[in-house]
């Protein structure tokens, strides 16, 4: 594809797909990444991350050719007030399989969808993956934080994101009240008066291939459970019907010493249940239960599955356990297709200061590697992010909760990281 307003790399071979409809990439030494900086503080965390992750290639023998796409106010700047999301962006991810992507700003408001529900639902990229867990030296409100090392697979295409609403004292929302109460009978379920009203399609599809990413990230990774996550005691035809569907596939798609189906999960302990050795276990949980349990019962969860809205809460109050948004990466999932982003946003207030920590982006690059093969990057990248941190070099957000630590700018904590990758290789 030719490009009007993005620079393609002199040098470097594109991601390509090792056998066209089947799962697998050809991944070259020296591959073309699309990067996006992002919005607000995306300007300082970009730059800083790509940076980090340039040197990590390099001291693992490898050679990333970074090509810079526009989104958001840098897409305004580049191609017009109008344009939040140029065509040629979506195009470049779609054809290099891979990107990795700082925050963007979703104005609130009318009008405006957010770019990255866009990003990901145009790709399809339909699990939300991130994986948390316990960097030594990073301050956390738990007793015992390195307790936490979960995976969280969320679905990334429907419930609450393809959720359909209609708004209090329109036409349709009392053409839609009126259906409901007359043709299908619920005539006494809704008050009188202005309501407002939604609807959140839950489908097989949807639901079973996310819980299969879930379940094959945990055999690859030798995991030993994986924990659907709903809420189908109050809404048994979604949020129960995704739990059914998981357990479909865990029953039906798999051997059971590979991988077990606990039975009855959702109500009864499972600790008398007779589970082939080395077989991942998938079991159900209600969410409001798991919210408590991910901290009364941390080192019990081990991969986690579940629809979109579940999954927004639990990840964050995940990430929450293990110290924050600063330094929570994570990863869209597609079929042979994977956008890194962290879980912040692009926390306005901060930007352009040269402040905020990049650790989720260098993180969430650390996971862009990890899909590429590059597992010995990973590894280095993580190293080394831990060790600037346990040796007391931190941007403002952990120092304000570390008195014995050091304060640094981004760029130079970016700085710091590189110096321990040059220790560590
Ligand atoms: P946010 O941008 O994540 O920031 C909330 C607060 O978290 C910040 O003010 C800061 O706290 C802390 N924080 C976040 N990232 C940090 C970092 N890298 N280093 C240090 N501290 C960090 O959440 P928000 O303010 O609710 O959202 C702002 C915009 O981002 C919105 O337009 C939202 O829609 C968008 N957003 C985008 C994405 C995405 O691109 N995937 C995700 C979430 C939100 P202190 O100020 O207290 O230090």
């Amino acid at each position: 594809m030719s490009y009007d307003k993005v620079e393609v790399p002199e040098s470097g071979e594109p991601v390509t797909v090792a056998e066209e409809g089947e799962d697998g990439l050809e991944v070259p030494e020296n591959p073309i990444i699309p990067i996006i900086h992002g919005d607000g503080i995306g300007q300082d965390v970009g730059p800083a991350a790509q940076k980090v992750l340039s040197k990590a290639a390099e001291a693992t023998g490898r050679e990333v050719n970074w090509m810079r796409l526009y989104a958001g106010e840098s897409a305004r700047q580049k191609y017009g007030e109008d344009v939040n999301l140029p065509d040629e962006t979506v195009e470049a991810i779609r054809e290099h399989r891979v990107a990795i992507k700082g925050p963007l700003t979703t104005p609130v408001g009318a009008g405006f969808r957010s770019l990255n529900v866009a990003l990901r639902q145009t790709l399809d990229l339909y699990a939300n993956v991130r994986p948390t867990y316990y960097l030594d030296g990073v301050p956390s409100p738990m007793k015992a934080p390195e307790e936490m090392d979960m995976v969280t697979f969320r679905e990334n295409t429907e419930d609450v994101y393809a959720g359909i609403e209609w708004e209090q004292g329109t036409e349709e929302v009392e053409k839609v009240r009126n259906f409901v109460e007359e043709e299908m009978g619920f005539d006494e379920t809704m008050h009188e008066g202005p309501i407002g009203l939604g609807l959140k399609p839950i489908s097989e599809k949807g639901s079973k291939r996310l819980v299969r990413e879930a379940i094959d990230y945990a055999i690859e990774n030798d995991r030993d459970k994986v924990t659907l996550v709903h809420k189908g005691n109050i809404m048994k035809f979604t949020e129960g019907q995704f739990g059914d569907w998981g357990m479909e596939v865990a029953d039906e798609e798999y051997p059971d010493d590979e991988v077990f189906a606990a039975p009855d999960s959702l109500w009864e302990e499972q600790d008398e249940v007779d589970i082939p050795e080395d077989a991942v276990m998938v079991e159900e949980r209600l969410a409001d239960a798991m919210l408590q349990w991910m901290q009364l019962r941390t080192d019990e969860f081990d991969v986690l599955a579940m629809p979109n809205l579940n999954g927004d809460y639990l990840s964050d109050a995940a990430g929450a356990q293990i110290g924050g948004l600063g330094i929570a990466p994570g990863a869209n999932f597609g079929d042979n297709r994977c956008l890194a982003e962290p879980v912040h946003g692009s926390a306005p207030k901060r930007a352009g200061q040269d402040k905020a920590n990049p650790s989720a982006l260098i993180l969430s690059g650390r996971l862009l590697f990890e899909y590429l093969g590059w597992d010995d990057t990973g590894q280095l990248i993580r190293d080394a992010v831990e060790q600037t941190i346990s040796s007391g070099t931190v941007t403002y957000d952990l120092a304000r909760q570390r008195e014995d630590a050091e304060k640094v700018s981004t760029t130079e904590y970016a700085e710091a990281i590189c110096d321990n990758i040059d220790d560590l290789a």
